[in-house]
């Protein structure tokens, strides 16, 4: 989508970057993504303001995060595409409570905290892209979730067009789901660390570290696991049961190291990994009474 000129001067006077016809296949982990105008937001204390002048001009629009959750359209996009204010983005330690930008880098923000001796992330450290991605996400690993840490969020809320804060027992955050709003954008979060000295953190990291390069394909381009774990079981147990580890469509591929990794090896599109991704969840519905649900997120137009 382009915006038209005049809306492009008002927002460049907010402190937003506009750039026009990017394509965002450089900016997912899948290397999928099709072209639109972005807006970098430059400045925290306009938000309210851009999301106004967006709403008012009716210019659809959504926050893009480290995009490495994601599987983007092809082609031309039918909405903007935004950024938080990225450049040295802030984190910090205030008594018992830890606090990030949502822009910060997730596993910036896990050895950072480590550093000032705060634990109780280390299953999040290789967790690609952002704070405010892994909010909305709920991201977790390996025993850790984000959700149970948070004490409060900032956010700009749509709804109310105003920026507030939500204390966690108004925050619900479950299996890669949260009860945020789909419009809100989160800025900014508080959590509560157990105190660990930093060389144990660092002995949890490594664990970490070392089970996720044993099994997962970290060198190719990816969103991570493609679907949830159905209750009480493994997607990708099922999906290697069905022998289905190096399917392909197109250059899209299930890995055939982690079968619940789906991979773009060279020029795949999105229609390719959409076809990947209906093919194997009918058959995984076909062989075991199972509906998988996505776990990437899907920008379609
Ligand atoms: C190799 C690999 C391994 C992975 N392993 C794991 C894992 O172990 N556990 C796990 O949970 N995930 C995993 N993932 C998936 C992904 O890294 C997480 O979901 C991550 O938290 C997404 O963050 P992001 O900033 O990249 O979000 P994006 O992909 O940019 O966005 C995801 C969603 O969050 C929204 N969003 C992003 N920022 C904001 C914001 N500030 N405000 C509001 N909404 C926002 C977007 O609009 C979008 O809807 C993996 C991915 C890869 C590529």
């Amino acid at each position: 989508m382009r915006i038209k000129d005049t809306v492009a001067t008002r927002l460049k006077e907010l402190g937003v970057e506009v750039r026009r016809d990017v394509l965002l296949a450089e900016q997912t982990s899948l290397g999928i993504g099709g072209i639109t105008d972005e807006l970098l937001l430059r400045r925290y204390d306009s938000i309210a303001e851009v999301m106004h002048l967006l709403a008012n001009e009716r210019i659809p629009h959504r926050f893009l995060g480290g995009g490495t959750n994601v599987l983007i359209a092809d082609g031309d996009l039918p909405w903007v595409v935004l950024h938080l204010p990225t450049s040295a983005p802030g984190m910090g330690v205030e008594g018992a409570t830890a606090w990030a930008d949502a822009a910060a880098d997730l596993g910036g923000m896990v050895t950072f905290f480590a550093k000032h001796d705060l634990g109780g992330l280390e299953g999040l450290i290789g967790v690609p892209g952002s704070v405010g991605g892994a909010l909305r996400m709920n991201a977790g690993a390996y025993g850790t979730q984000i959700g149970p840490h948070v004490r409060e969020v900032e956010l700009y809320r749509a709804e109310t067009g105003k920026i507030e804060t939500l204390r966690s027992p108004d925050i619900r955050f479950d299996y890669r789901h949260t009860s945020f709003a789909p419009d809100d954008v989160m800025l900014r979060v508080r959590l509560e660390l157990p105190a660990k000295p930093y060389r144990e953190v660092l002995a949890g990291i490594r664990v970490c570290n070392e089970k996720r390069r044993a099994s997962q394909p970290l060198n190719q381009k990816s969103a991570g696991c493609i679907f949830k774990n159905p209750p009480g079981g493994s997607a990708g147990r099922m999906i290697d049961e069905l022998g289905l580890k190096g399917h392909r469509v197109g250059d899209a591929m299930v890995s055939d190291r982690h079968a619940n990794f789906f991979v773009n090896t060279g020029r795949a599109t999105c229609s390719d990994m959409l076809r990947l991704i209906g093919e194997v969840r009918e058959r995984v519905r076909v062989a075991f009474g199972v509906e998988l649900e996505n776990e990437v997120i899907l920008w379609q137009n």
